[in-house]
């Protein structure tokens, strides 16, 4: 007994130094510096000091990746952003001159500035490159470091990782890195997608949404601006562009319009059987919105209506030259499209970390806005597409077509809704537009 006793109190003792042990090791002292772990990556010799400053930041950094007083304006200027001169022994800051950019791969990034000396002008390279050249004054011994960290010297330098760029460690790679997010390809040709092809596929998981009216976005955001933009009256004619399963055309006939939906996908097939379940009147045709001349004639509807549709439309250039062609005189066109800027996958939103179920844990970052390649996106078990544009091709595209706008909204949730609807609302739809609805009118002679 008194020997158990006694191991049951050594493994206790044991279990205490660890716990210390392990509670001092994840004190901030030992924090690995952010910089030297990603170049560590990259060039295996590299030694990680522990980080002195910003310790409780996203990037942790050591007293050599801190920050070098400029010696002409005196301020603290981050080490990529400072050079040092070996000849005359200054510091010269970005913002103290002017830079010279230079494409060059090296540790983890694929430029780096040289900045002119203060006094002599001659170029030196910031101190990220000076650090992998060799000549960081703490390198060539002109300065001290005042605290105890281990200088790497680039002796291996030719046997360095090569890298893909961007590299994952900065910038919007980095950022997205954190989180999880989806998935999407952009593509140079559409090659063997096709959008009718991928609607088809995509019919039967996308109907059931919208048999009662669409999600919380199209419920309270979307279709009560697009309702009110259009301001239908009674017996206006109506064409609903890529209508779907018909929810917007249903809606408009019981607001009195008659209402013409087309749509080339399987989708047109749950509209119509709608339409023979419940007789409304609608007149369905299965039809490409970039062929809508092959069908009416010029000046046939007041009113046309392309609901969350035109960003999956590959040729809406066609699509909307061809609206204008149709519509009368006067005649309203209002469009809904997912934000150009601030809806994925322009801007890709995630939480941090990535499973979170709250708000504030939700970043967007605007990956590249002027791409507007072809996109593959995978929402379902089957891949989508959608056709990325700017704001201004859209309004654009308007302008051309002498489609005067008459309104431009982005729905921002109200107080009601974010108390409704919390979860999609709060710190969300109410700081960010999802949606861009643009009402526009014909006017042949401006
Ligand atoms: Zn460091
Ligand atoms: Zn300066
Ligand atoms: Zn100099």
């Amino acid at each position: 007994m008194e020997c158990g006793c006694y191991l049951k109190n050594l493994s206790d003792r044991v279990f205490f130094i660890l716990l210390f042990f392990l509670l001092f090791m994840s004190s901030s002292e030992y924090t690995p510096c952010f910089y030297c772990s990603e170049y560590s990556k990259i060039a295996q010799d590299y030694p990680v000091n522990f980080a002195t400053k910003d310790v409780d930041s996203f990037t942790p950094r050591c007293f050599l990746h801190w920050e070098y007083e400029c010696s002409k304006c005196g301020k603290d200027i981050h080490f990529n952003g400072i050079s040092w001169c070996p000849t005359c022994k200054k510091f010269t800051c970005l913002s103290c001159a002017n830079e010279q950019m230079h494409q060059e791969r090296f540790l983890t990034y694929d430029y780096y500035y040289s900045i002119p000396c203060q006094e002599c002008g001659n170029f030196n390279p910031a101190l990220d490159y000076a650090e992998y050249n060799g000549t960081h004054p703490y390198q060539i011994g002109d300065l001290q470091p005042d605290e105890e960290i281990v200088i790497w010297m680039p002796i291996y330098k030719n046997q360095l990782k090569s890298q893909e760029f961007p590299h994952k460690a900065w910038g919007v790679e980095r950022i997205l890195a954190l989180g999880r997010r989806v998935r999407f390809t952009r593509l140079d040709a559409l090659g063997e997608y096709s959008p009718k092809k991928t609607w088809d596929a995509n019919a039967p998981v996308w109907e059931p949404l919208f048999r009662d009216g669409g999600d919380y976005h199209h419920k309270y955001k979307i279709l009560p601006e697009v309702f009110r933009l259009l301001d239908i009256h009674e017996n206006e004619t109506i064409l609903d562009v890529a209508c779907g399963e018909g929810n917007v055309a249903r809606a408009l006939t019981k607001q009195g319009g008659q209402v013409t939906g087309i749509d080339f996908s399987k989708l047109l097939d749950f509209a119509i059987e709608r339409e023979n379940e419940e007789k409304l009147g609608i007149q369905y045709l299965k039809l490409n919105a970039e062929k809508l001349t092959e069908r009416f004639a010029k000046e046939s509807f007041d009113k046309v209506v392309c609901n969350m549709a035109l960003m999956d439309i590959e040729n809406y250039e066609t699509t909307i030259e061809q609206i204008a062609h149709i519509l009368k005189e006067d005649g309203i066109f209002v469009f809904s499209i997912t934000h150009p800027a601030f809806a994925w996958p322009t801007c890709t939103s995630f939480r941090v970390p990535g499973d979170s179920q709250r708000n504030e844990d939700k970043l967007r970052v605007v990956v590249d806005y002027f791409d507007e390649r072809p996109t593959l996106v995978h929402y379902w078990d089957n891949p989508g597409l959608y056709f990325p544009r700017t704001i201004s091709s859209y309004l654009n595209e308007l302008i051309k077509n002498n489609l005067v706008i008459m309104e431009v909204c982005e729905p921002k949730a109200s107080e009601e809704l974010v108390k409704k609807f919390p979860r999609e609302a709060y710190k969300d739809d109410d700081i960010f537009p999802d949606f861009l609805i643009v009402k526009a009118m014909k006017k042949s002679k401006l």
